[in-house]
């Protein structure tokens, strides 16, 4: 279900060209209404299409002002269940209520990897860089074959 940002709690990242959420969010769905004349109110941003939106919590993580949720799924968080992440500057905090009203937290790391080293490739070499291939990127090797089975 998809993101909605909780107007009363929305700074509009205070007035910079590109929001936080409009920053981060990979589908290109969150805006601002910078003069309201959208109908969110001035300075809020909103989800521009929420059949679009794969609920995958970027802009609640980034969003400064906790000012995003998520709707969840049913089976994913039924009947009063949430999950709320609060990023802090080298981890993320998760508070997950059950329907129960259990509470439980999980603290992850930001990143595991120092900033600019991440190797998208793991090390392994760049396939055969043939487009009708059936190999994905970094196959063979990254399945320690030298040649997958074909049909
Ligand atoms: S990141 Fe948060 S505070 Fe900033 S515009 Fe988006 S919803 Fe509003
Ligand atoms: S949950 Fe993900 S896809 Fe949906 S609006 Fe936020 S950043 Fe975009």
């Amino acid at each position: 279900m998809p993101s909605y940002v909780i107007v009363e709690k929305c700074d509009g990242c205070k007035g910079q060209d590109k929001t936080a959420c409009m920053y981060i969010c990979p589908n290109d769905l969150m805006l601002l209404d910078k003069d309201g004349s959208m109908g969110y109110g001035a300075m809020k941003a909103f989800n521009r299409d929420v059949s679009m939106c794969w609920e995958c919590y970027n802009c609640v993580k980034i969003c400064p002002q906790q000012a995003i949720d998520i709707r969840g799924y049913a089976d994913f968080m039924p009947l009063g269940g949430s999950v709320v992440p609060l990023r802090g500057s080298d981890s993320i905090m998760w508070t997950v209520k059950f329907r129960d009203g259990n509470v439980k937290r999980f603290k992850f790391p930001i990143r595991t990897t120092a900033e600019g080293s991440a190797d998208p490739m793991g090390g392994f070499p760049v396939g055969d860089g043939d487009i009708k291939s059936a190999n994905l990127m970094t196959e063979p090797a990254s399945c320690g074959a030298d040649v997958l089975p074909t049909r």
